[in-house]
C-alpha cells in the first residue's frame, strides 16, 4: 500500500503516525493509498523547523525570493500533467479538469513572483516638519493553512504562494482525502530553491487542525473548507488571538432574466453545475429562471442537454465529469436528493443509483435535475456538493435578487441577460461576495482577490492579490525625524505633554 507521509518525512519518525486514513481511487472505488494521520507532536517538530528557517528566508531580498517563485512556476509548468494525474486519481476530477486546478494556483504563484512591487511601502515626505512618515510590510512568522479535498492544488497554492514570497514559513494541513500533490508541491519548492523547512506539510484530521489552532507560535491561519468547521475555526483561533480567514460552504445561484441567451446559458450551466461533479464552491447548483415563460423554455433546453452529458472515470478523455470523492459523499448526495423529493421537488432527470459499465465500485453519480424547489425546502438551504441542479423560478427580478441575498451563504452568483441596467442594478444590490454578469464561475483573476460573504466567509480579508498580501503581513507605520543637531530634547519643550501634531 502507498504511504502518504508528511513533507518533510522526517517529521513524522517518531511519536504519531500510528492512525491513518484511507485515499480512495473514486473512479475504480478502491483503495490506493493511505496517510499518516498526526498530532500536536509532529506539528511541534514542523513549527521547530519553522521558526529556524524563517528569519533567514525574511532577510532575503525579495528579489531573491521572486526568483524562487519564479523556478517553482517553471517546475510546475513542467510537471504539469504528472501533476493533474495524480490529482484526479484521488479525486475523481478529469485529469484536464485538473490541470484547470493546478492553473489557477498556478497564476497566484505568477502574481506572487512581483512581490517585490507589490510588498513595496507607502512614504510621505514632509508630513511636519522635518518629519517623514513611511510603512513597511514585514512576515508574520509562520502561517498555516487548512485545505479542502475539491482544489488540492489551487487552494494550498494561493494560500502558501502568497505567504512564502511575503517571507513567512508556512504549514500546510491538506484534505486527508486526496493529500499527495500539496506533498508533491513542497519537494517541487524545495527543487525550486525555496529552503528545506519553509514549507511543510502536515497530515491529519480534527486532532492536527485543534494543534494548530492552539499552537502559540502560529500567528495566522487560513482555511477553505465547509462552513461549520469556517466557523469553528474562526471562533477558536480568534479566541487564541491569531488572525483567521475562514472560508465556508456555498449555494450559488444562476439568475435567468427573460431575454437571456438561453443556448449560452445552458452550455454555461452545464459546465458549471456538473463540472467536477459540482465539487466545486464556484459551482452554479441554482439556476433562477425569471418569469414562467422563462422558466419553461430554459427546462425545454436544459433536459436534453443534461442527458448529453457524459459521466466516465477521470482519465477519459470525452467524459465531462468523473466520480465523486468518497462512498460517503455519492450516499449523501442522493440522500439529498431523496429529500428533495420528499419536499415536494420534482425530480425531472434523476442521477440516484447510477453505474457506470465496467467500474460498477466508483463513486459515480449521475446528473440530477430539479424543478420546483422552493426556498422552504431544506435541500435549497444546504449545500448538496454533487451534480445536482435545482430550479428556483422567480416572480420578477425584485425575488431574483432577494432569492440569493437572503439565503445563508453568499460565495458567487451570476446573472444571464442582454440588459445592461438589470445587470448593474443586480452586481450592485446583491449581497453575495463574488458576481459573474454572463459568467458563470466568477472567480476572479490572481491580482483581484477571492472570498464570499455571510456563511461562505469569515473574517473580512479575501484570499490573493493585495488582500493576501495584507493577510499574510502586518503593517509597520514609520514616523522619523532628524533634527539637524543633536538636540533630541524636544525643542524648548513646551508642547511636551501635548498630543503630537504636524502643525
Ligand atoms: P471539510 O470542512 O470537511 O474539510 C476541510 C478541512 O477541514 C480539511 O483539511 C479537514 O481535514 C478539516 N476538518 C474536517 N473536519 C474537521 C473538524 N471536525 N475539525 C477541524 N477540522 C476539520 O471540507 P471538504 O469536504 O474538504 O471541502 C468541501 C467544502 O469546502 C464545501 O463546503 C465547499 O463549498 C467548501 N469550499 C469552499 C471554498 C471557498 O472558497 N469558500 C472553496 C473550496 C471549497
Amino acid at each position: 500500500m502507498r504511504q502518504v507521509d508528511h513533507f518533510p518525512n522526517s517529521l513524522g519518525a517518531s511519536g504519531s503516525g500510528s492512525r491513518t486514513h484511507q485515499i480512495w481511487n473514486p473512479s475504480t472505488g478502491e483503495v490506493q493509498a493511505e496517510v499518516t494521520l498526526a498530532g500536536r507532536d509532529v506539528l511541534d517538530r514542523a513549527v521547530a523547523t519553522a521558526k529556524r528557517v524563517q528569519p533567514e528566508w525574511a532577510a532575503t531580498n525579495p528579489q531573491k525570493r521572486a526568483r524562487v517563485m519564479f523556478k517553482f512556476k517553471e517546475l510546475i509548468e513542467a510537471n504539469m500533467k504528472p501533476l493533474a494525474e495524480l490529482l484526479s486519481s484521488e479525486h475523481g476530477k478529469t485529469v484536464p479538469d485538473a490541470m484547470g486546478d493546478v492553473q489557477r494556483g498556478l497564476e497566484v504563484i505568477e502574481y506572487a513572483c512581483g512581490i517585490p512591487q507589490v510588498l513595496k511601502g507607502e512614504f510621505t515626505q514632509g508630513a511636519g516638519p522635518g518629519i517623514d512618515v513611511y510603512s513597511m510590510r514585514q512576515p508574520l512568522g509562520i502561517g498555516a493553512g487548512i485545505t479542502p479535498f475539491n482544489f488540492p492544488a489551487m487552494i494550498p497554492m494561493w494560500m502558501f504562494g502568497m505567504a512564502c514570497a511575503a517571507g513567512n514559513a508556512f504549514i500546510l494541513k491538506p484534505s486527508e482525502r486526496d493529500p499527495s500533490v500539496p506533498v508533491r508541491l513542497a519537494e517541487l519548492f524545495v527543487e525550486a530553491g525555496a529552503p528545506e523547512g519553509l514549507l511543510q506539510v502536515v497530515h491529519g484530521d480534527k486532532e492536527m487542525v485543534d494543534a494548530i489552532l492552539d499552537h502559540p507560535d502560529i500567528p495566522a491561519i487560513s482555511f477553505v473548507g465547509s462552513s461549520d468547521i469556517a466557523h469553528y475555526i474562526y471562533h477558536r483561533g480568534a479566541e487564541n488571538g491569531k488572525r483567521v480567514q475562514a472560508f465556508g460552504g456555498a449555494k450559488n445561484h444562476g439568475v435567468v432574466m427573460p431575454d437571456a441567451d438561453l443556448d449560452q446559458v445552458v452550455n454555461d450551466l452545464a459546465g458549471a453545475a456538473f463540472g467536477s461533479a459540482g465539487e466545486r464552491c464556484m459551482a452554479l447548483p441554482v439556476v433562477v429562471p425569471v418569469g414562467e415563460d422563462t422558466a419553461e423554455r430554459l427546462k425545454e433546453k436544459l433536459i436534453p442537454a443534461i442527458h448529453a452529458l457524459r459521466v466516465g472515470v477521470s482519465t477519459d478523455p470525452d467524459a465531462h465529469y468523473g466520480p465523486v470523492v468518497t462512498p460517503e459523499h455519492k450516499a449523501r448526495i442522493e440522500q439529498w436528493i431523496t429529500t428533495a423529493e420528499e419536499e415536494g421537488g420534482e425530480i425531472v432527470i434523476d442521477g440516484r443509483g447510477f453505474t457506470l459499465q465496467g467500474h460498477e465500485k466508483g463513486f459515480f453519480v449521475g446528473p440530477t435535475l430539479i424543478d420546483h424547489v422552493t426556498p422552504e425546502m431544506s435541500s435549497y438551504k444546504e449545500e448538496i456538493f454533487g451534480p445536482v441542479l435545482q430550479i428556483v423560478r422567480a416572480r420578477d427580478f425584485e425575488e431574483a435578487v432577494r432569492l440569493p441575498s437572503e439565503h445563508q451563504y453568499g460565495n458567487g452568483v451570476a446573472i444571464f441577460t442582454r440588459n445592461g441596467h438589470a445587470a448593474r442594478e443586480f452586481a450592485s444590490r446583491v449581497q453575495v461576495g463574488m458576481v459573474g454578469v454572463n459568467v458563470p464561475i466568477p472567480v476572479p483573476v490572481a491580482y483581484h482577490s477571492f472570498g464570499g460573504w455571510k456563511r461562505s466567509g469569515f473574517g473580512d480579508i479575501d484570499q490573493y492579490g493585495t488582500e493576501g498580501l495584507a493577510f499574510w503581513t502586518k503593517k509597520k507605520k514609520i514616523t522619523e525625524r532628524w533634527p539637524e543637531t543633536n538636540d533630541f530634547g524636544g525643542g524648548d519643550g513646551s508642547n511636551a505633554f501635548v498630543i503630537p501634531t504636524m502643525g
